[in-house]
């Protein structure tokens, strides 16, 4: 690929502690994050990103999406503060107004969101914002099909910016078949991350997070019971707490793996003597807590 080799694949957690508030801390000051998924084809998968974001230490959560959506979060997750965005009338090209949704400290935008219209207006709304943004799911599929110029320009911030694809967003980002990424993860991750001047956590049995100077860190906390649907959607919205408690972009992604495979393995670990048993991405949420205790 041209790049120079990896100094070293470090454990993911090899030197940072997840943030622990401070006695005099306040919910401002621990990190709000934007939480932006979901439309008019998938709902849950911003409900679990919410639940994660919430659990993932952030002292608010807000959330931003169509009215639907917006009221099912609002059932599930009475904590969270939300703005129900309107619906562009048809011919609207007019940029969303994240302003209305609040103050934040980190986006995250994509799980759920569509690969329409407002979802391309989305994206970029959020990566033109002065804070990190982690773009996950159809976020990525928008990246990716938006002119590499486009792409460029949008990816070329200040702030931190966190991708998350799987093997076939990857794919798509890259423009590499698939069975290419399966087959050198390491070095396509690395591409990616260098190439798109952000940090890339690939997902899969283990993940790998590059950040664009080439260094990886590798996790292998997670368990193929992981490899169920929704379970990406948790690991967005515990990566959106850490960006926005401050935590750099590499540091979060290699925290929200190694803390996502950890609660996965509580939820599927063997109770007394028996199996290890599947689990749901609701089961990984609910393990959370224990992860991080
Ligand atoms: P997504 O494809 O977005 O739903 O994300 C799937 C999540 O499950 C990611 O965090 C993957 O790293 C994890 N995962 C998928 N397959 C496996 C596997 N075979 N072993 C461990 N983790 C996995
Ligand atoms: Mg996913």
């Amino acid at each position: 690929t041209g790049l120079p080799e990896p100094a070293v694949i470090a454990p993911a957690t090899a030197d940072v502690r997840p943030p622990r508030p401070e006695a005099e801390t306040d919910k401002y000051r621990r990190g709000v994050v934007g939480v932006i998924a979901g439309g008019a084809r998938f709902t849950g998968a911003a409900l679990l990103s919410v639940g994660a974001a919430l659990r993932g230490g952030a002292g608010m959560v807000r959330f931003a999406s169509a009215a639907r959506v917006v009221a099912l979060v609002d059932a599930r997750w009475p904590e969270t503060v939300t703005t129900v965005l309107p619906e562009a009338a048809p011919g609207d090209d007019t940029e969303p107004d994240l302003d209305a949704v609040g103050r934040v400290q980190a986006w995250v935008v994509g799980p759920g969101l569509g690969v329409d219209a407002r979802g391309e207006r989305l994206v970029k709304a959020t990566l033109r914002s002065e804070v990190p943004v982690l773009v996950d799911a159809d976020g990525l599929t928008v990246l990716a099909g938006l002119p590499a110029g486009v792409r460029r320009a949008l990816l070329d911030r200040r702030a931190p910016t966190l991708l998350t694809p799987h093997a076939g967003e990857l794919s798509r980002l890259l423009n590499v078949g698939r069975d290419q990424i399966e087959a050198r993860r390491l070095v396509h991750v690395r591409a990616a991350a260098a190439g798109l001047g952000v940090t890339v956590l690939l997902k899969g049995s283990t993940t790998l997070v590059a950040d664009p100077g080439g260094q990886v860190r590798a996790n292998l906390t997670g368990t193929p019971w992981l490899a169920t649907a929704g379970s990406g959607d948790v690991l967005s919205g515990l990566a959106g707490a850490l960006l926005a408690q401050g935590v750099d972009a590499a540091d979060a992604g290699a925290w929200a793996a190694h803390l996502h495979g950890l609660a996965a393995r509580i939820a599927a670990a063997p109770r007394r003597g028996l199996a290890p048993a599947p689990i749901t991405a609701e089961d990984v949420l609910a393990a959370l807590p224990e992860a991080f205790a």
